[in-house]
């Protein structure tokens, strides 16, 4: 089967905002079988919507469009698909009523008449439900089944959901694949080229489908099973994983549903064991970090962001490692990690400190980055070169920071 994508809106083509739509979108196609020829981007325009649509439909099979299905006036994909087919739009009862009840329920206040052609479609096609927004998606078929267009909305979160529940059941009957299963499972402190090779031959399964992403808590390892049944292609998985883990094992930490905050305030709560930063590369991007986690407060007493010598002096580094090693080292790093461990009388810490540029810190080159942890007296330290902006620097040094205490309380 062969595949478009259309992303729609004028944000795209100004630059504004990433087409992180079609991104992913391509990455699920793959384990249907399906293959991608083109992606669009088309502007809020209606008659050059209308062209792509046309010409997405002699060319492809299946059209999968994202974006314009809001309430205002500028959201013209319906619009469009009606003029491609010569088909008025109708609004259908249900969806109005469904609609209707949304904005009761979610919003407490009755649904602008605007709303109400988010509840229409051609008559020859039909809707997608969309349980956490306003804007369903639409099916519409041509010629049989040979064609369709798939319709979703552009918000991300929710064109994944509508995507997984009720687009993807529906390609696989129509590909023939049965059921598509994936699991998911996130590594860290692993780059993603070290993590292919790690894996081997095993990038060449087919059945299942073995993918790496690189993804900003880490990297995603995602398999894929085809088989008639889900639980079949779940047993294809299972049989699979082992294989996976045996070569990923030291740096695997969760599941899909798994957070590194989440994982490593598990393990802090089982060995009953509390937490405190100091940072000062990080700026406290690594406090904010460890508080995404529900319940952190179990374990996480506080931090300092110590950015002055005097700071980092203050909270208890003494002044002879300062002296002998200045301000960015990993020996005065080590000694930022004990400092807070002391001073917020916790049993574990984490301290970062480097450069974060642009330019060096004297000798030391941009980019430099110290992570310690203090572990009941046990020290562990890291020290890495990241060529990054600043924002992307501090967020890899939050990362490295709690990547170094699950490291440690992994083995315990
Ligand atoms: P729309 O359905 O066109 O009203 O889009 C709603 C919002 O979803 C837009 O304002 C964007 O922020 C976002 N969005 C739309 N299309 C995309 C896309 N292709 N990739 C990422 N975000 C998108
Ligand atoms: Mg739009």
């Amino acid at each position: 089967m062969k595949a478009e994508i259309l992303s729609v809106g004028t944000e795209l083509l100004l630059g504004t905002i990433l087409d992180t739509n079609a991104n992913y979108i391509a990455q699920q196609l793959p384990p249907l079988g399906i293959d991608l020829y083109y992606i669009s981007a088309i502007g809020d325009n209606r008659q050059r919507l209308a062209d792509a649509f046309r010409r997405g439909l002699e060319r492809s099979d299946l059209v999968i469009v994202t974006g314009g299905l809001g309430p205002t006036e500028d959201d013209l994909t319906r619009e469009a698909i009606s003029d491609v087919f010569g088909e008025p739009l109708e609004v259908r009862p249900e969806l109005e009523a469904q609609l209707r009840e949304f904005f009761a329920r979610r919003r407490g206040r009755p649904m602008p008449e605007r709303n109400v052609k988010q509840a229409t479609t051609i008559r020859s096609g039909t809707y997608l439900p969309n349980p956490i927004g306003t804007a369903p998606g639409w099916w519409v078929e041509r010629d049989g089944g040979a064609r369709t267009i798939v319709a979703m909305p552009g918000v991300p979160h929710e064109m994944r959901k509508m995507w997984e529940e009720q687009v993807v059941p529906r390609l696989a009957r129509k590909v023939g694949a049965g059921a598509i299963v994936s699991r998911t499972l996130k590594l860290i402190g692993i780059g993603e080229s070290h993590a292919e090779e790690a894996l081997g031959e095993l990038v060449r399964s087919t059945n299942p489908t073995l993918a790496t992403y690189a993804k900003s808590d880490g990297i995603h390892l995602r398999i894929t099973a085809k088989a008639e049944t889900a639980e079949a292609a779940t047993r294809l998985i299972d049989a699979f994983e082992p294989a996976v883990q045996e070569r990923v094992e030291p740096w695997f930490y969760g599941y899909e549903a798994d957070s590194l905050p989440a994982v490593v305030g598990g393990l802090l709560r089982r060995h009953g064991l509390s937490l405190a930063v100091a940072e000062s590369a990080t700026g406290g991007r690594l406090a904010d970090l460890i508080t995404e986690a529900a319940g952190a407060s179990d374990y996480f007493l506080g931090g300092s962001v110590v950015y002055s010598r005097e700071a980092k002096a203050r909270l208890g580094v003494p002044s002879g490692v300062l002296d002998a090693h200045g301000t960015i080292a990993l020996e005065t790093t080590r000694a930022l990690a004990s400092a807070a461990r002391a001073y917020f009388r916790a049993d574990a810490a984490i301290a970062t400190t480097g450069v974060a540029g642009p330019g060096a810190a004297g000798e030391i080159p941009e980019g430099t980055l110290y992570v310690a942890v203090d572990v009941e007296g046990a020290l562990h330290e890291q020290a890495t070169r990241y060529s990054t902006t600043r924002t992307e620097f501090k967020r890899r040094g939050a990362l490295d920071g709690l990547y170094l205490l699950w490291r440690e309380l992994r083995s315990r």
